[in-house]
């Protein structure tokens, strides 16, 4: 950030008082501009024994698969912006189950929240951000072609937990990029 979006002045860093790190102000009219972590919200959708990807249409990681996510609205829930992402980029409904994956990656500001949940009468298709969109069972995953470190570990765990059918809330902190599993 270099001007004010509020009135166009010059922004300076500097720790306002009574605050204890450094901010966006403006030199003109004083405002702080805090900067605060994204959410991205997304769902794990499965329908019978296997999980709908999306394979990216858009930048970042154009081409890769990816589970339906993106940046939480203002006004909707961490839920709604799941299921609102996962109409969006897999056209799928989904009966979600419950809160499956957080991670915090602090590294780039971001917090990712996956739902897990059932694709509704088994129908999706491509949305705008995605250029197919496909049901995989566990051994047909593309390990090495996933967009982001958040997508294999949760496809990880819940292959994991499928095997004992518990399926607790896993939350992790991510402080490298992905690397494909060892065989
Ligand atoms: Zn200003």
């Amino acid at each position: 950030m270099k001007f004010c979006s509020s009135c166009g002045g010059k922004i300076t860093m500097l720790i306002p008082e009574g605050d204890n790190r450094e901010r966006h102000v403006c030199d003109s009219c004083n405002t702080i501009h805090y900067q605060n972590p994204r959410i991205i919200a997304g769902t794990l959708p499965v329908y019978e024994d296997k999980v709908l990807l999306c394979r990216r249409a858009i930048e970042p990681r154009y081409g890769f698969w990816t589970l339906p996510a993106g940046f939480m609205e203002n006004g909707e829930t961490t839920q709604e912006a799941a299921e609102r992402e996962t109409w969006e980029e897999a056209e799928a409904k989904i009966d979600i189950a419950g809160l499956y994956t957080l991670y915090d990656l602090p590294h780039i500001n971001q917090v990712y929240m996956f739902y897990r949940g059932t694709v509704i009468d088994g129908k999706f298709g491509p949305g705008q951000e995605s250029l197919e969109t496909q049901l995989f069972a566990e051994s047909e995953i593309p390990w090495g072609e996933l967009a982001f470190p958040t997508i294999g570990r949760t496809l990880k765990r819940y292959f994991d937990d499928r095997k004992s059918g518990d399926f607790e809330v896993h939350i992790e902190e991510i402080k490298t990029s992905w690397k494909k599993p060892k065989e």
